[in-house]
């Protein structure tokens, strides 16, 4: 369990990990209606293992594939910025600036590492 920064609302959701439950994976957990929540609760979790489905859950938590600060590694010079989502959903390489889908999906997956938030659901839990 991860220090809550946004209080859990009942009908919410957050994004997990629960090493002996489900390694390698992440768990989008719906908060009861108690105000808990619980990675062993079948009925409200979702389980995400696959890499591509990273930066899809890590926007719904306010992720956007960008890239900021690079610079060309053959002349150090710093490279434009690029907002990247407004190219790619993060699991196709950014057509503008070339940076690739391993990239966005490995800095979504550190974004979810660090993510406590509670947002809407936007759909994974269909009532
Ligand atoms: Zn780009």
């Amino acid at each position: 369990m991860k220090a809550l920064e946004s209080k859990p609302v009942p009908g919410t959701i957050c994004v997990d990990t629960d090493s002996t439950y489900a390694p390698c994976s992440y768990l989008i957990c719906r908060v009861r209606p108690d105000g808990t929540y619980s990675t062993r609760d079948e009925a409200n979790t979702v389980l995400v293992q696959t890499d591509w489905d990273y930066p899809a859950l890590a926007s719904t938590f306010g992720w956007r594939a960008g890239n900021t600060g690079r610079e060309d590694p053959d002349t150090w010079e710093d490279l434009p910025d690029c907002q990247c989502w407004q190219h790619t959903d993060g699991t196709v390489d950014c057509p503008a600036c070339g940076k690739t889908a391993a990239e966005f999906i490995t800095e979504a997956a550190e974004f979810l590492d660090s993510c406590s938030d509670f947002v809407e659901d936007p759909g994974y839990f269909e009532e």
